[in-house]
């Protein structure tokens, strides 16, 4: 998803400024923050596609070739794949 802030330089009927840009930026943290609500929720039944396990190749370095801290940082995301590697 885009976030749009500003026109950037091809519209001449309107000045950007650091202050309506920031503004935006912020309309669009509250707009995706609705966005994710609202869908999430009405998310739901079971994964019926490979989407939940795309991550079990992405490590590509050997698990015993990294560090004990390496390996605490990606338990939260590769946990389940490299217990059983
Ligand atoms: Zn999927």
């Amino acid at each position: 998803m885009g976030l749009v802030t500003d026109y950037d330089v091809w519209k001449e009927d309107e000045e950007v400024s650091v202050e309506k840009v920031v503004a935006t930026i912020h309309a669009n943290v509250a707009n995706v923050k609705d966005l994710v609500r609202t869908s999430v929720s009405k998310l739901g039944g079971p994964r019926t596609c490979e989407c939940a396990s795309a991550a079990r190749h992405a490590l590509l370095t050997n698990p015993k070739y990294l560090k004990r801290s390496a390996l605490k940082k990606l338990d939260l995301i590769l946990g389940k794949y490299l217990k059983k590697a």
